[in-house]
């Protein structure tokens, strides 16, 4: 795997990077090779895309000595496996499609989805900043599809993607690629333990290196770029009671994979002092493979006895809802011949996750729902589809009816998936204390933080947020001086 991860990367000079960085990961830490009393100018906590945008726009504002400590095995994090919808307001793209948008739209749509509970000021930068931050990626060398869409939960047609493949991967590598040329540090296998603290300043780190001692690193500013803390049963159960061992996440559906989330930069934040912001709100989202459909319009949602039982198009909350009420709280996600499908169809047949059938009543059969009901569920459906309106749930986005054979159909289960909370942070990155001070030298970014989502995230906006406030810390790390 981090063989397939190394050696993906496009140029010569990236592989040879990389592979000197892994290489010294495995031969002795890069921070063993450096002077004893060496000082770096940013420490970046965390490889996914947050601390990865962080570490890049450190590089372009000033900072000279940037190192990335990243406890698992491989860089990437959740970042590396998500699907990759980054929603953004980006007029040229959006205007050859006839999609009308603006940042205050968006923000209305955070607002909605976030049931208010937003941080205003925070929701607004992600949406007011989001275009330059297409833009920005852009620079850096993503390079994004020209089609926009509408993810599920996203309300608006203004996702972006590079590929319906691997687009998470395209990221974090792009991302990578730009902070090593430029002289970053990466340690993989390196966790950090605690943040250092010296007259209520942030001044290093201490961490444990892939050998298993204990050091301290010292630098002039650390950001926390370490993850939600989805992974971590007995954290998500202080905050939510109903997050049992019984629900997976969706970044490890089945138990097998690393998973960094564990809320580490959470825990280290609050020994200091750090406030935290909305850490109650956890998103659970239907993530068993069941779906093969990441965008709206082009599938159904029946409960186990055949009936639809919500607006497909809603928020990922009240779908989940809606799901935690159904019979074994366990649905089938239906789609059809014409909808186009994600790079995973292959494997999830293979693999029997998702099925195919040449007729209703063979889904029917196979689902071991009744033949008369799920014909009834799709037909209604479909009629109104070709109307465009839904009256018994209010969907209202129909990109296809369902009716063209083979069917495709899975079975999904509630997994957890996003944090909506972290650790509290204002405008400019800065950790912000239970006192509404400021933690001076330590800024978090990506689902470390909380306060731009309120109780649930409009799809697409927790890369674009990860991204924006990724891009703030790293220049304020960048500017920060020791007074
Ligand atoms: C399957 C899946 C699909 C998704 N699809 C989408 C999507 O399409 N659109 C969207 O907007 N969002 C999506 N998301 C959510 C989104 O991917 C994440 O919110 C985002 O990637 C988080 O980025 P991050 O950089 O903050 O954290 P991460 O990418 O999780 O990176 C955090 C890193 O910090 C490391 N770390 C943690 N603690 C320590 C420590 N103590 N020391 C050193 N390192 C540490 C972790 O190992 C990890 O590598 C998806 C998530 C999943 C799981």
């Amino acid at each position: 795997c981090m063989k397939a991860l190394v050696f993906q990367g496009k140029k010569m000079l990236f592989r040879r990077e990389v592979v000197l960085a892994l290489g010294s990961s495995l031969t002795g830490p890069i921070w063993a090779q450096e002077k004893k009393d060496k000082k770096w100018d940013v420490i970046v906590v965390g490889s996914g895309v947050a601390g990865l945008s962080a570490a890049c726009a450190a590089l372009q504002n000033g900072a000279h000595n940037v190192l990335i400590l990243e406890k698992g095995p491989i860089v990437g994090g959740h970042s590396i496996l998500s699907t990759g919808y980054v929603a953004g307001i980006d007029r040229k793209r959006q205007e050859k499609q006839g999609i009308v948008d603006s940042p205050e739209l968006m923000l209305q749509n955070m607002l909605e989805i976030g049931g208010n509970k937003n941080d205003v000021s925070l929701a607004k930068i992600v949406c007011y900043q989001s275009e330059s931050t297409i833009n920005w990626l852009e620079e850096l060398g993503i390079k994004w599809d020209d089609r926009i869409f509408q993810t599920v939960a996203g309300l608006h047609p203004r996702s972006h993607i590079t590929g319906l493949v691997r687009a998470g991967h395209d990221y974090v590598m792009t991302l990578l690629q730009y902070a090593l040329k430029h002289g970053a540090k990466l340690n993989l296998r390196t966790r950090v333990l605690d943040l250092i603290e010296m007259d209520g300043k942030v001044i290093g780190v201490n961490i444990q290196n892939p050998s298993g001692s204990v050091s301290k690193l010292f630098s002039r500013t650390v950001i926390l770029a370490t993850g939600g803390f989805t992974a971590n049963v007995s954290l998500r159960m202080k905050y939510d009671s109903r997050l049992g061992p019984e629900f997976p996440t969706t970044a490890n559906p089945f138990g097998k994979n690393f998973d960094g989330a564990t809320g580490d930069g959470l825990i280290m934040a609050q020994k200091i002092g750090a406030a935290t912001k909305d850490v109650e709100y956890l998103q659970l989202i239907p993530f068993w493979g069941g779906r093969l459909l990441d965008y709206v319009g082009g599938d159904i949602y029946v409960n186990i006895i055949g009936k639809r039982f919500v607006n497909e198009a809603a928020s990922w909350k009240e779908v989940s809802d809606a799901i935690l009420l159904q019979p074994q709280r366990e649905i089938w996600a239906i789609t059809d011949a014409q909808s186009q499908k994600g790079a995973s169809l292959g494997i999830k047949l293979i693999n029997k996750v998702i099925k195919k059938a040449n007729s209703i009543e063979e889904m029917a059969s196979e689902m071991k729902v009744s033949p008369q009901t799920l014909r009834q569920t799709i037909d209604f459906y479909n009629q109104n589809a070709k109307k465009g309106k839904d009256p018994i749930f209010g969907k209202n986005i129909f990109t296809q009816t369902i009716d063209r054979p083979p069917y495709y159909f899975g079975k999904e289960k509630l997994g957890v998936h996003f944090c909506c909370g972290g650790i509290k942070f204002n405008q400019l990155a800065e950790v912000v204390k239970t006192d509404g001070d400021i933690i001076p030298g330590l800024y978090v970014c990506g689902e470390a933080s909380g306060g731009p989502h309120g109780h649930d995230r409009l799809g697409g906006v927790a890369l674009m947020s990860a991204f924006v406030f990724g891009k703030i810390a790293g220049i304020q790390a960048s500017k920060f001086r020791n007074l």
